[in-house]
């Protein structure tokens, strides 16, 4: 029989009418199944039969016209592009039509003098309103206006709304049936929403917006009911593990104060607290360690690690990258060595020597603390007795990475570190039941750091601060979108950048780091810049997250707007980690849009991660919160907070009174959640 959770798995060249090209171009909007299809939104809805006269044209926007056509012409314009010009008019106005490629069909069916139905979205060119590649086909009075409003879909190259419709159509004829009901009469009753099929169908193609308003709950109500389930059978997972308390005595903690080149902070005091008190019971700890960049989480990791080794246990701390885990390894070291806790560090990039002589030191437990990347991941690594997993940064992994290394240990203990603030739903779906902790406040004696927007023309004075800077032994950062120039962007990038910065202020002073360079490489060079033999980094965004330089003061980012605000946060925190007042530089073009630049400065105003990661969600809307949705976990297609709050809590009654369970509903949840998002 055929089964909904199937579409999940059945990639989009299956569909009639889908080629591989067009497969590959679908990919690019996320689509690779026939799942993602259905759940391909509209962004609205366009009501193609409402036809406009020509006089009332709004650029920019989708307008259907019944319209006449001059006579074709082929034109060539400036770059030596073919195009196919038309005039088409009413009686109210005109308007040119513009294709580049110009189907055959279109030749036999444009006639001059006959009319048209067109739909598409004008824009200004040289001062003319044009219309390219319109959908264009003959009028017909009875036939031509659509029995449905028409959906307004995200788009890419080569794909077009007209495309779209006839491929989710297609979808709907050839397999109609594995969308049935999934839900027993009882719920479908107190649910008084459309059907599973008409609410799919009439998401895409309404009669009316009342019409997509239902379709759109009945699934925003799907969303909710199997994440309830999903989270319901998470939750009695984690309650059913019961954990050896550890044993943690203020003499424990006192020593470990004892051995740090700093005070903690009350903040970092008071987390450490809630960790202590979640180990000495008998539950799992599944935390979340929330806050900004340089606040100091890493010192709260060691303890974490610190309690599991005086508990007779291992502790394993995931870093994202290769130069992360070496730093934390060093840092991990200081704090841990003094206490005579072993640790030891694996990274792909090692020799299969010194990775087979950590393998044994990780096997016999001579290892108490074991830092890595992934690598840690692979089968090879057998712990003796691994309780305490620390992932920083835990936007980088996947979900499927987080589960394997959970199976070398009989369930360890988590704390999952982040500065990226993550919302409260979005965390409950991501990871289900976590507890938080947050580090509010800065360590003391830090340096301000000020932002900036400069335009490239301030450059050579820029250069002279920095200069000045690392005169007094401080440090520079220059931060780049691109490794090498490519055609296709007029940007710079750090590979030429690094000669030009290298000429300005001596070779010897300036090095480039890269993401492209070998692991062994990125480490020298981060080494040479830590032991300030550098003093002057060209680098991309693979500084991005947890480097720690405290004398680098200065931060240059060039083409900011090419950023995410998160990410130049992440890349501002690289700055200000000493006592010494820092400056980011944001370098602009004079063409920077307004938009770009209201954007900038408000990020400049701002050092508080989640003011920005509210700003940044204001521009990006609210599709995609905060680069999460790639990475697996239950994220909501369709289901928003706060709005769905009310189907939201309907959804959980109705498990309750039913006494619904996740068995019961495999399927559907496969559909809604499929596994294979969790697996990438
Ligand atoms: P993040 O939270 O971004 O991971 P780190 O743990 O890397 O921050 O800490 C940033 C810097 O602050 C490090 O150089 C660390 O030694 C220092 N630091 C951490 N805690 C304190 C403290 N209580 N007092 C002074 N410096 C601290
Ligand atoms: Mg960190």
């Amino acid at each position: 029989m055929k089964e909904i959770w199937e579409l999940s798995r059945i990639p989009v060249r299956f569909i009639r009418g889908v080629g591989p090209k067009n497969a590959e171009k679908l990919s690019k909007l996320d689509i690779h199944f026939i799942h993602d299809l259905f759940f391909h939104l509209p962004v609205g809805y366009q009501n193609r039969s409402k036809i406009t006269p020509l006089n009332r044209i709004e650029p920019g926007q989708y307008q259907s016209f019944i319209v006449r056509l001059g006579e074709l012409r082929e034109l060539r314009t400036k770059n030596g592009r073919k195009v196919v010009n038309a005039e088409a008019y009413d009686d109210y106005g005109r308007l040119e039509l513009a294709w580049f490629t110009f189907p055959r069909y279109l030749k036999a069916l444009l006639e001059p003098h006959k009319e048209y139905l067109i739909f598409g979205k004008t824009d200004f060119y040289r001062g003319r309103v044009q219309m390219t590649h319109p959908e264009i086909t003959p009028y017909d009075p009875e036939t031509s206006l659509p029995d449905h409003l028409l959906p307004l879909y995200p788009l890419t190259a080569g794909i077009t709304h007209a495309y779209l419709r006839k491929i989710i159509k297609t979808v709907f004829n050839d397999y109609e049936e594995y969308l049935r009901e999934f839900y027993p009469p009882e719920i479908t009753a107190a649910l008084s929403l459309p059907g599973l099929k008409e609410a799919f169908y009439r998401l895409h193609f309404p009669r009316e917006e009342k019409e997509a308003q239902e379709a759109r709950n009945r699934l925003a109500f799907d969303e909710l009911f199997f994440f309830n389930l999903i989270m319901e059978r998470r939750k009695a997972e984690k309650e059913r593990i019961r954990k050896a308390p550890y044993r943690i005595t203020p003499e424990n903690r006192a020593r470990f104060i004892k051995a740090l080149p700093f005070t903690l902070t009350e903040s970092q005091n008071k987390v450490i607290g809630e960790i202590e008190e979640n180990l000495s019971g008998d539950r799992l700890m599944y935390r979340l360690l929330q806050g900004d960049v340089g606040c100091g989480k890493t010192v709260v990791a060691a303890y974490a690690l610190y309690c599991a080794v005086a508990n007779g246990q291992q502790g394993a701390y995931m870093a994202p990258t290769g130069v992360l885990a070496r730093q934390h390894y060093e840092t991990l070291s200081a704090y841990l060595d003094p206490l005579g806790i072993d640790t030891v560090l694996i990274t792909g990039g090692m020799s299969r020597s010194a990775k087979e002589a950590a393998h044994e030191e990780i096997r016999t437990g001579k290892a108490r603390v074991i830092i890595g990347t992934h690598a840690l991941l692979y089968d090879k690594v057998e712990f003796e007795k691994l309780d305490m997993v620390i992932i920083d940064e835990q936007h980088k992994f996947g979900v499927a990475q987080r589960k394997s290394l959970q199976l070398k240990g009989t369930m360890p203990h988590y704390l999952i570190m982040t500065a990226t603030p993550i919302p409260r739903t979005t965390l409950m779906a991501w990871f289900g039941d976590v507890d938080v902790s947050s580090i509010t406040a800065m360590p003391a004696g830090r340096g301000e750091i000020k932002t900036v927007l400069r335009e490239t023309s301030a450059r050579e004075k820029i250069y002279q601060f920095a200069e000045k800077e690392l005169q007094e032994g401080r440090q520079a950062y220059a931060v780049y979108p691109l490794v090498e120039d490519s055609d296709k962007m007029d940007l710079r990038s750090a590979e030429t950048m690094f000669q030009r910065i290298s000429k300005r202020f001596g070779p010897s002073q300036v090095a480039l780091l890269h993401g492209k360079m070998k692991a062994e490489e990125k480490t020298d060079v981060l080494q040479a810049f830590k032991k300030k033999r550098v003093k002057f980094l060209v680098t991309t965004t693979v500084i991005e997250v947890g480097i720690d330089v405290p004398d680098a003061t200065i931060m240059i980012i060039e083409h900011p707007e090419r950023f995410g605000l998160a990410q130049l946060h992440q890349l501002r925190g690289r700055i200000g980690r000493g006592p010494y007042s820092s400056y980011c530089i944001l370098l602009t073009e004079p063409s920077l849009s307004e938009s770009a630049a209201e954007r900038l400065q408000k990020f400049a105003h701002t050092l508080d991660g989640f003011e920005i990661a509210e700003i940044d969600l204001s521009y990006r809307g609210g599709g995609e919160i905060l680069g999460l949705r790639q990475h697996g976990g239950l994220m909501m297609k369709i289901a928003r907070f706060p709005g769905d709050k009310g189907l939201y809590k309907k959804s959980k009654a109705l498990i309750k009174d039913h006494r619904l369970s996740a068995v019961d509903f495999e399927k559907g949840a496969d559909f809604f959640f499929p596994a294979r998002q969790e697996a990438e």
